[in-house]
């Protein structure tokens, strides 16, 4: 199964990941232990569909394995601004009962 493991070309591309991925995974785990989300269903489910949803409603932003990263304000006020929209939806409406 050709290109099936992130390979292309002898070279794995496993490295190259969305940057808002680590992002979104830093700030989502402070902002829902915030006084207003209390409440909030922590289960596997509610935690994925809030991650999919942030990332999903972000701007893609894949970057070199090598790349040196600077912490940027302003993307971590956008990307705390898409979880709290996501979280809003899952509370409203979550995909269990
Ligand atoms: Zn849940």
């Amino acid at each position: 199964m050709k290109g099936s493991d992130y390979t292309v070309k002898g070279y794995s591309l496993k490295e190259m990941r969305n940057e808002n991925e680590k992002s979104v995974c830093r700030l989502m785990d402070k902002i829902i232990d915030r006084e207003e989300y209390s409440g909030m269903c922590l289960c596997g489910v509610c935690m994925e569909d809030i991650y999919g949803l942030a990332l999903n409603n972000l701007p893609p932003r894949y970057k070199h394995s090598r790349t040196i990263k600077l912490k940027d304000k302003k993307i971590d006020m956008e990307i705390e601004n898409a979880i709290k929209e996501a979280i809003k939806i899952v509370k409203r409406s979550p995909n269990h009962s």
